[in-house]
């Protein structure tokens, strides 16, 4: 390391984690001209088969931790649900970005919601639900639709039951076992947005435009970009998920989830440390993708431009489309040339895994979206001609 604290090329660095975030963040250092390390149970996952370094192990040991920090000169993560006991003592040998903090604030919903009220950010009506005495101060949301989720390890929907009012949670927290969970009121939104920032070793804190996020069974399916949400949310946007990644201190990426509810309010729903599935678009529309951004934070380089250079869309693919077969590669790309396809390289499509996204950019924000659709329409046609 140089006295500017800048990690240079070609300096390994470490990812803990390796499904298709680590694999995209791999694939932007190698581009730099970083080597990288992956810690992963399995050589064959989508980060480690195209990492220089693997190390196989559980990403809570401190084993496993030790020896990626033998090989990297700095690490960070592609998902939340690591011990932030071991990366906080992973700190004492290299620097970890996002810190344990960031981590341990965000992987538990009831630590996260209260680090965000504290603040004074805005949050859909909450409640901890943790005990049986808990269970006396649901009548404050008497009359309303309400969601329990367990406070951790829940990602995609999972763990999430939605009722219809306070007497069904008791119900409901038992299907959940019991375990620490929030209740939350169901919001009435007109979208659902999110806001990814990169804040560097220096504080200094760079958006990425709005996405505007459509979910099937709770799962990120389409993202367009700009959010078609007007100005003032935008603006307001960014400027929440700024200012939570400065007073969660978080030096790498952090993605704010929200609500714009149809009054116009926005309301954070949850966050997320690392890449998120909804920035994936900024690989091809923006100066710099989420990827090298995170790259960027990790190892002192200055932040680049988050800017927009094009309207773009985003369709995740899911294991079901393969229920058939290999999906028709040759149909979706050929019917338009402008079609970028990824593939994260797993070789066991189940329903609700993610395979790989389409991206679509254009001068239009509504037409990019049409077309991504329709190239994943063309994938998943059973009727399609078999020459
Ligand atoms: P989460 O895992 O918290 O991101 O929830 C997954 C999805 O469930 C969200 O993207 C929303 O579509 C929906 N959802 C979660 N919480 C709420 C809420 N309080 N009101 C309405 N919809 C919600």
């Amino acid at each position: 390391m140089r006295s500017s604290g800048i990690i240079g090329p070609p300096a390994v660095l470490g990812v803990i984690g390796g499904g298709q975030l680590g694999r995209m963040f791999v694939q932007a250092a190698h581009r730099m001209g970083f080597a990288t390390a992956v810690l992963t149970q399995n050589r064959t996952d989508p980060a480690a088969a195209i990492s220089e370094h693997v190390v196989e192990g559980d990403v809570g040991e401190l084993g496993a931790l030790r020896e990626l920090s033998r090989i990297a000169s700095a690490v960070t993560v592609e998902f939340e649900n690591v011990s932030a006991a071991g990366l906080r003592w992973l700190e004492r040998f290299r620097p970890v970005r996002p810190g344990w903090r960031s981590i341990w604030v965000a992987q538990n919903r009831i630590r996260e919601k209260r680090f965000l009220a504290s603040h004074g950010f805005p949050l859909p009506g909450w409640m901890p639900l943790r005990s049986e005495s808990e269970l006396n101060l649901l009548s404050r949301f008497e009359g309303r639709s309400l969601i329990l989720k367990t406070a951790a390890s829940g990602y995609d929907g999972k763990g999430q039951v939605r009722v219809s009012g306070p007497e069904e949670i008791p119900q409901a927290w038992t299907s959940l076992g019991g375990v620490p969970c929030v209740v939350e009121e169901v919001v009435d939104f007109a979208a659902e947005v999110s806001c990814i920032v990169a804040r560097g070793v220096d504080g200094a804190v760079e958006p990425f435009p709005v996405f505007w996020n459509q979910h099937r069974h709770h799962i990120l399916d389409l993202t367009l970009a700009p959010a078609p949400i007007g100005p003032v949310a935008t603006s307001e946007a960014q400027r929440v998920a700024m200012a939570v990644a400065t007073r969660l201190e978080t030096v790498g990426l952090l993605t704010v989830e929200m609500f714009l509810t149809q009054r116009g309010e926005l309301l954070i729903n949850e966050l997320a440390p690392r890449p998120h599935n909804s920035g994936h678009l900024t690989m091809e529309a923006a100066v710099t993708s989420q990827f090298e951004q995170q790259v960027r934070a990790l190892s002192g380089l200055p932040l680049g431009s988050g800017r927009l250079r094009q309207p773009a869309a985003m369709a995740n693919l899911l294991g079901e489309l393969w229920s058939d077969g290999t999906p028709d590669w040759s149909c979706c790309l050929g019917a338009d040339p402008e079609v970028s396809l990824h593939l994260y390289g797993k070789s066991n499509p189940k329903p609700g895994r993610k395979m790989g996204h389409l991206t679509v950019t254009g001068a239009e924000p509504e037409s990019v979206l049409k077309r991504v659709e329709a190239a994943r329409r063309n994938l998943a046609k059973d009727d399609r001609p078999h020459h």
